[in-house]
């Protein structure tokens, strides 16, 4: 038989699609091709999402899709993988999947070569995986941005959060796997990376004798920050995301260090101590404060984003107010706003009653969103007149519009001849554009910011 094709559905956070690329490695090391068209997959893997019941349920749709193509095509192989099976201890999911021939947790991925060669021997050309998931590292695509995750699962058991169940205790992968992992990327010209992890801060290596010996930190995360400054390419490093409770003054030390960019996205939830009490964050409003506070001191330039729930089982008005106004003092640049939306299986579940009601959810989400316009554009005027260190991402040639082509000539080539427009990323993460060509993509580039907006910055 030719070669087999996968077509892989990827849902949820960063941690998923870092995932799905070690199941590309996975599959391309068997010898299977990629596909972007299901129809003509002989494997379809779906990689899900259980955060919120809406990512369950989309799963569910697109297995009644899934299911079709396998009554048209019965050697179709099916699998899914990531959070949903994570969290059936019960083998309630796995019923309602009769066409899946695979249902596993990520951990289980180095397995999936011989289930398949179980099935179609001649499909397979190599089972021969390390039994650590994390072990399978993403190929190296001369990508100028990775993610490598550092860290899997969390002992944390936040009362609304499924991870604990879906991805299991924390479990730290060694120093020494991380680092070479970030010299492969930096031989193959990457320039920034992300660390990955549930609460990326609390990460203790299990091998702590491969940091240097000259390494000047007691906490092994503030430790790894420092290993990977000394790699040789790598220009910008963060990380996401932390935990209140693990945020160390070295780590906000390390974050002084060169490479790190100038942002912190460390989500807080709630800005009333009774909702954190009930959520079990473990952290009051006046230590996050605090926190943040400290760190402001040491970087006074950071941009600093977070996620926060509204409608919390019981949640007041007074309560989500207390938010509001933890909004308004530490003037983040960015929230990621959920919806509280109750999970099977956790202790809020359980223990609360999702007793706010939708509309009154929905009413809050939009104060708090409101609010972060209003900030964030104020907190972006501060950077007109000022430079910011961009690392270009992707480039747009100019426009060649039916206006354009009416033009006088001498006007029309000299608008054509524009370099196009370079876009990414500054150290606060902030979007910025800029006239430019592409050769710059790749590149870290000074910009002067003229004009900004919400969510970008305009300048030269
Ligand atoms: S810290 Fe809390 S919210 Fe974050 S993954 Fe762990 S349990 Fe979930």
């Amino acid at each position: 038989m030719s070669q087999p094709y996968y077509h892989l559905i990827t849902f949820g956070c960063q941690m998923n699609k870092s995932d799905s690329e070690r199941m590309d490695t996975l599959f391309l090391r068997m010898g299977f091709l990629s596909t972007d068209d299901r129809n003509e997959a002989d494997l379809i893997l779906i990689n899900t999402c259980s955060v919120r019941q809406s990512a369950e349920d989309r799963v569910f749709g697109l297995m009644r899709q899934v299911a079709l193509l396998k009554e048209k095509n019965p050697n179709l192989l099916i699998g899914i993988t990531g959070c949903m099976p994570g969290r059936d201890r019960t083998g309630v999911l796995r019923k309602k999947f009769p066409h899946v021939d695979f249902f596993f947790p990520i951990s289980d991925l180095p397995q999936l070569p011989r289930w398949i060669g179980e099935l179609h021997p001649e499909w397979v050309n190599s089972t021969d995986f390390s039994d650590d998931y994390l072990k399978i590292h993403p190929l190296p695509q001369g990508r100028k941005q990775a993610f490598v995750t550092i860290q899997t699962g969390c002992n944390k058991f936040c009362t609304y959060c499924v991870v604990p169940f879906s991805r299991g205790f924390e479990k730290n992968r060694p120093v020494q796997d991380i680092l070479h992992e970030i010299h492969s990327l930096a031989a193959d010209g990457c320039v920034e990376v992300t660390l990955l992890g549930q609460t990326v801060n609390s990460y203790r290596a299990p091998d702590p004798e491969h940091f240097s010996s000259t390494n000047p930190y007691q906490d092994h995360f503030a430790a790894l920050l420092w290993e990977i400054n000394q790699i040789s390419g790598i220009l910008r490093l963060h990380f996401t995301a932390p935990h209140p409770l693990h945020m160390s003054d070295e780590t906000v030390d390390a974050m002084t260090l060169p490479t790190h960019v100038n942002f912190l996205h460390i989500p807080v939830q709630s800005g009333d101590n009774e909702v954190l009490r009930r959520m079990n964050r473990r952290y009051t409003r006046e230590q996050f404060m605090e926190i943040i506070a400290y760190v402001r001191a040491k970087i006074p330039t950071i941009a600093i984003g977070t996620d926060i729930i509204v409608g919390f089982c019981g949640e007041t008005e007074e309560q989500f107010e207390q938010t509001v106004d933890l909004y308004r003092h530490v003037r983040f640049d960015i929230s990621y706003t959920a919806i509280y939306s109750p999970r099977t299986g956790t202790a809020a579940y359980r223990a609360f009653k999702d007793d706010v009601s939708r509309e009154e959810k929905r009413r809050r989400w939009n104060v708090l969103q409101e609010l972060m316009e209003q900030i964030v554009l104020e907190n972006n005027q501060a950077y007109i007149g000022k430079k910011v260190s961009v690392l270009v991402e992707r480039h747009e040639p100019s426009k060649i519009t039916d206006e354009l082509l009416t033009m006088p000539g001498n006007i029309r080539e000299k608008l054509m001849s524009q370099p196009g427009t370079c876009i990414g990323n500054s150290r606060e993460m902030k979007m910025v554009q800029f006239p430019g060509g592409k050769e710059l993509v790749g590149k870290v580039v000074d910009v002067l910011v003229e004009e900004a907006k919400e969510w970008v910055l305009r300048g030269r």
